[in-house]
């Protein structure tokens, strides 16, 4: 496996009765990159996030994750490798406030009612605080997740994949739903976690994708349609065709 990735998937294939929404995929992300991957509804994008974090039994292919292959290891084993997932609907602690859902995604199995001892000193509270910061919830630590924004969910679901350190994480359609001013920071907030680790991402929003992605991948059919930078795969006619034709 080359030193310069963290992922290498190639020949993935799932077939679901015989139909394939992955066929023979080959997708290769770099260290520090935020990989995009783009294509029309159905294209299989969710299913490839699905095989990585082996929600979904690949039918054949293989995924090397720093040199371990994922396909024969159990979704909780390959987030403790360091493969982190967001899926498309917040899925925070709506009664619990930012400081206690970020607590309970806290490894080693620290439980909520530890928050009774808050410390200032303590290793946890201090990390918290940090994420807090990173995700713009600095202000909001003891607010129940109720009261958040979409957008403000959306980035305390991808805090509470970062308080695991991760060392990929993998998004899908992170700013759906997101006013303008929300994508613009979450931009901000993922090229500031690709300094560290490497970011998978699924997204429509062009002008969003424009802002982060490193390398663009576009699915069609399970396949890839085209590779490469943002302005090489917009100006590639298979693409452009795809997209007209939808
Ligand atoms: P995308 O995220 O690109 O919109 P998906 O990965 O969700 O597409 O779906 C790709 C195709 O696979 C679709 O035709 C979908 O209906 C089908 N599919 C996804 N998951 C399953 C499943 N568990 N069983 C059967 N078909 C599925
Ligand atoms: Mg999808």
């Amino acid at each position: 496996m080359s030193e310069k990735m963290i992922i290498e998937v190639e020949d993935l294939t799932v077939s679901f009765d015989g139909f394939k929404a992955v066929d023979s995929l080959n997708l290769y992300v770099e260290k520090n990159a935020c990989h995009v991957i783009i294509g029309p509804n159905g294209a299989g994008k969710t299913t490839v996030l699905d095989l990585i974090c082996g929600r979904t039994k690949a039918t054949g292919g293989s995924v090397k994750f720093k040199n371990k292959e994922l396909l024969s290891m159990r979704e909780d084993q390959i987030v403790h490798a360091g493969v982190g997932r967001k899926f498309q609907t917040p899925s925070v602690y709506e009664d619990l406030t930012v400081s206690e859902n970020l607590e309970l995604s806290y490894p080693k199995g620290h439980s909520v009612f530890g928050a009774l001892m808050f410390r200032r000193d303590d290793p946890v509270q201090t990390r918290i605080r940090e994420i807090a910061e990173t995700i713009f919830l600095e202000d909001q630590l003891d607010e129940k997740a109720a009261f958040l924004s979409h957008g403000q969910k959306q980035w305390l679901e991808i805090g509470m994949l970062l308080i695991q350190d991760p060392e990929l994480l993998m998004l899908d359609e992170p700013v759906a739903g997101m006013s303008v001013a929300e994508r613009k920071k979450t931009a901000e907030l993922l090229n500031r976690i690709i300094q560290d680790r490497s970011v998978i991402v699924i997204e429509h929003d062009m002008g969003f994708v424009a802002d982060i992605a490193t390398r663009v991948t576009v699915l069609h059919q399970g396949k890839t349609l085209s590779e490469g930078s943002m302005e090489r795969v917009q100006n590639d006619p298979k693409v452009v065709e795809v997209y007209l034709g939808h």
